[in-house]
């Protein structure tokens, strides 16, 4: 049996080496490093596959969130909404542009934000929302978008885990994640479902203007060549992840397929063991499983990793500690017990390999493994 790792970045570059080799060498001929076709190209491939007006190329995801606020035009004092439950980049740029961070607990069974609580933290301060789409499933978008109607707030998603899970209205329309707010922002770090082989990002709009905003923003805030009409920041896709990004844009819809497969399996696996909660589907959103993340509802969960670690199964915890327990953000507006869904989460949740080569064996010896520990 192959090594399980908890994404397998070698085994799947395997299958599309000669193309990512060939359109890698003819960059590096070409010369043409930055901002050159190849860049374009991707842009347009992105803007095809997700069905958006503007695909913005940028240096990471973090970024792409920046950038977003930053072409929003928010300002110093102005509040933004989002979830404690999050990798730390989302509330990370907010606090960096010196806007206020508003958290929010998330739902216990979907892990995505709580839009039951989402408009009692809604204040005239409030200028924008930033719904996490996370593990790769949509939040409610329905409902955040109605509040952001009602309250004339900005959405921003967070769409780093969700590229190509599609959301639906109950209208019938159906939207890619990312392309339902002013902006959608998303990564390309590598392990994310759609990954380079180093950094990038991207941010989508339907609005020009938006759209012509961010692309000052991500070029030194210039339109016209050394003519600066705002203060931006550099960051930049360079044009050898463009050609990685554009090889295994074609597979993305394959890769989704391959971990919902693999999702499936685990779900079968753990249905009799009571102490396992297995992630929940959410009926508008299509999940593209970036991470399979389960709940040990019996104290377990740590015992758990600890085995599987023994056994060769790598496993995380995503995330161990909620933002609002952070260092770094500890506010005393959000003391121990403000998100107790949260805060239980980060006691409860596993992570499991997830990736587009899990292959029959492993899976099997991955699921016997846990199944292993809660029969003794
Ligand atoms: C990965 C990630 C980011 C940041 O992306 P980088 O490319 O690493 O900067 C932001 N938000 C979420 C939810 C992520 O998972």
């Amino acid at each position: 049996m192959r090594d399980i790792q908890m994404v397998d970045l070698k085994s799947q570059y395997q299958k599309i080496k000669p193309e990512v080799n060939e359109r890698i060498q003819s960059v590096i001929d070409s010369a043409a490093f930055i901002n050159g076709p190849e860049v374009k190209r991707f842009q347009k491939e992105l803007e095809q596959y997700l069905q958006v007006k503007h695909v913005i190329p940028c240096g990471n995801g973090t970024d792409a969130l920046q950038v977003a606020l930053m072409a929003l035009g928010l300002k110093p004092g102005d509040e933004v909404i989002t979830t404690t439950f999050t990798f730390v980049a989302t509330a990370e740029v907010i606090a960096l542009l010196g806007l206020k961070p508003v958290l929010v607990d998330v739902d216990y069974e979907s892990y995505l934000i709580n839009t039951d609580e989402l408009e009692a933290a809604v204040t005239p301060q409030t200028k924008a929302i930033i719904p996490v789409h996370l593990f790769g499933q949509c939040a409610n978008m329905e409902e955040i978008k109605k509040l952001a109607d009602q309250h004339d707030l900005f959405i921003v998603e967070d769409a780093a885990q969700s590229i190509g899970a599609s959301y639906h209205f109950t209208s019938g329309e159906a939207r890619q994640s990312g392309t339902i707010g002013h902006f959608g922002c998303t990564s390309f770090f590598p392990s994310k479902n759609l990954g380079c082989y180093g950094d990038g990002g991207a941010l989508f709009t339907n609005d020009d203007q938006l759209a012509e905003k961010a692309r000052m923003v991500v070029n030194h805030g210039m339109k016209v060549r050394y003519y600066h009409d705002e203060i931006g920041v550099n960051s930049r896709l360079d044009s050898i992840q463009a050609v990685v990004l554009s090889a295994k844009l074609k597979h993305l819809n394959d890769y989704g397929n391959a971990r919902r497969a693999a999702a499936w399996q685990y779900d079968q696996a753990f249905s009799e063991i009571e102490a396992i909660q297995t992630p929940k589907r959410m009926i508008n959103s299509c999940h593209v499983f970036h991470q399979y993340t389960m709940r040990v509802t019996n104290g377990e969960r740590d015992a758990l990793q600890k085995h599987l670690t023994e056994a060769g199964v790598p496993a995380m915890i995503y995330y161990p500690v909620p933002l609002h327990q952070q260092k770094a953000y500890r506010d005393d507006r959000y003391a121990d017990g403000a998100f107790p869904v949260a805060e239980q989460l980060a006691k409860e949740v596993i992570s499991l390999p997830m990736h587009t080569e899990l292959d029959q064996e492993q899976l099997t010896y991955i699921t016997s493994k846990v199944k292993e520990f809660f029969k003794s």
